[in-house]
Formats: structure tokens, C-alpha cells, sequence
């Protein structure tokens, strides 16, 4: 599992910092190679986000639909992952921080 810290350069006042990311726990599979809630009404999203807690798979906010926001606000999961191939990056809705993977600390 990829273990996340708040990015320095998160546009966030330095110190911020996402209780969240470190109670992940082991990053769940996507449930889907789609957001289905778009493959339902015939589109077909490119921009996803993989929820971190559940492994909901959902269009992102620059996309029309906005379902991995949706899916955050139904369910109070916090953390989101981009699957956009080169974006290393997750994206915390509850502290409005983005995440990176950390490097310096190896999980147990
Ligand atoms: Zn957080
Ligand atoms: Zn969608
Ligand atoms: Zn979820």
C-alpha cells in the first residue's frame, strides 16, 4: 500500500495536516474500471478518482458529473486518489489538502 502525507505545496497554510491519511488503511481495489454512475447515462469519464476507504471509482470535479465528490458527500469517505496515469497525488475533501506519496516512510 502507498502510505499519503499532506503535500508541502498543498496551497494550505504550512502545517495542515490530515488525520485521515493516516488511518487509511490497506488501499482498496477499484470496484470498477469506470465511474458507473456516468456509464449509466451513456458517458464515459476519463478523469477518476478512487475512493481510498471503499475503492468507489467516480468522475472527478472538472468532469460533468462530480461523482467522486458525490460519492464523498453520501458516505463521509475522505480521501480520494487520482488514477490519471503520472498523477501522484490524492486529494483529502475533509481537510481540502492535497496528499502525496511518502516516501521517507516505509509502512510496516
Ligand atoms: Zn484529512
Ligand atoms: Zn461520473
Ligand atoms: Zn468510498
Amino acid at each position: 500500500m502507498t502510505a499519503w502525507t499532506v503535500r508541502p505545496d498543498g496551497g494550505r497554510p504550512q502545517g495542515r495536516v490530515c488525520p485521515h491519511a493516516a488511518a487509511l488503511g490497506p488501499e482498496s481495489a477499484p470496484l470498477s474500471g469506470a465511474c458507473l454512475e456516468c456509464v449509466a447515462r451513456g458517458r464515459h469519464e476519463h478523469r477518476l478518482r478512487l475512493c481510498l476507504t471503499c475503492g468507489h471509482v467516480g468522475c472527478s470535479d472538472s468532469s460533468p458529473g462530480g461523482h467522486a465528490t458525490a460519492h464523498h458527500e453520501s458516505t463521509g469517505h475522505p480521501v480520494v486518489r487520482s488514477t490519471e496515469p503520472g498523477h501522484e497525488w490524492a486529494w483529502c475533501y475533509v481537510d481540502e489538502v492535497f496528499l502525496e506519496p511518502d516516501c521517507g516512510r516505509r509502512p510496516a
